[in-house]
């Protein structure tokens, strides 16, 4: 079976202007590189809208239709210091969710063998009723109530990697109060949003792990290994969701973590195997962060490789 890239033109669309860290650039890089790879095992999808109710699942009533009244749009507008909507963004915001809720179902009916979502505006900052850090809404945490309420899949593991902390993605986990979901994050930390501290291993459904500034491939890897892989271990997932951010790369400007592009190729690895173990090689990723493309060329297409290697059983 192949690996799917769900991917929509109108990611392009959603304009935060060339100085915005997070720009259309940062697509077309990644779909770029992954097109000159020419893998066979590689095959692209289209990303539907993601109706109300879906969207309606993770955010209250009241803050979707704040979003969508904004339209029809004739000039950007901030919805924070660094979020923004610009007057074609809606379809973007509709479609990211949309192609994590199809990459799902596509999996979960072996369709395909796992997914890599290149989308945008990314989703983990997004709360329940606030947009913030360039998210507007949550497209993990809508991609993981649909698999929970229209699969019914028990046991969903949402692995962050990004080098900020997902807290609209634990903040939903949380609200929902649900013990088939597992939270795990891998962030530096001091650094936005400030927070996510460190778990006590007493907290099943949500697990936080920091890196300090300064640390890198060591200090992931150790994370990874004692960590994240005894927890998925204890927890069995169904199915594993993973928010993948390239932004804890040397390259990237905006942390200070030390990452090198092999390290995302070797985590995506790790994670298959275990999926491969529990879940049929189940396996959704969903693009959060990073801003410096040749980091996002390496990082994401040794993480596209890595996909299309797993086995699924
Ligand atoms: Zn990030």
């Amino acid at each position: 079976m192949k690996t799917g890239i769900f991917f929509h033109p109108s990611f392009f669309w959603h304009h935060t202007g060339l100085n915005h860290p997070e720009n259309n650039r940062r697509v077309q890089k990644i779909i770029k590189k992954l097109d000159d790879l020419n893998l066979d095992r590689l095959k692209k999808f289209d990303c539907p809208y993601a109706t109300y109710e879906q969207i309606g699942k993770v955010h209250d009533k009241k803050y979707i239709d704040k979003i969508i009244n904004f339209f029809p749009l004739k000039q950007s507008m901030q919805l924070d210091s660094d979020t923004l909507l610009s007057p074609r963004s809606l379809e973007a915001c509709l479609r990211s969710p949309g192609a994590v809720i199809s990459a799902i179902k596509m999996v979960e009916h072996k369709k395909i063998k796992n997914a890599f979502c290149v989308i945008r505006p990314p989703g983990h900052h997004a709360r329940i009723s606030q947009g913030m850090g360039f998210c507007i809404f949550n497209n993990i945490a809508i991609g993981a109530a649909y698999a929970r309420d229209e699969l019914d899949i028990k046991k969903i593991a949402i692995i962050d990697i990004d080098v900020h902390h997902g807290n609209g993605t634990e903040e939903w986990v949380r609200s929902s109060n649900d013990n088939n979901f597992l939270f795990f994050s891998i962030h530096q930390s001091p650094l936005y949003p400030g927070t996510g501290y460190e778990s006590n291993f007493s907290e099943t459904n949500v697990s936080n792990h920091i890196l300090s500034p300064g640390e890198g491939s060591y200090e992931f890897r150790s994370l990874v290994k004692n960590r994240l892989i005894p927890k998925l271990e204890s927890f069995k997932p169904k199915m594993i969701l993973l928010s993948i951010g390239f932004d804890g790369h040397k390259l990237d400007d905006i942390s200070d973590i030390k990452l090198l592009s092999e390290d995302y190729g070797w985590v995506t690895e790790v994670v298959c195997k275990i999926a491969t173990k529990y879940c049929s090689g189940k396996l959704i990723s969903v693009l959060e962060g990073g801003y410096n493309f040749r980091a996002l060329e390496e990082s994401s297409s040794n993480h596209v490789v890595a996909l299309t290697k797993s086995d699924n059983i």
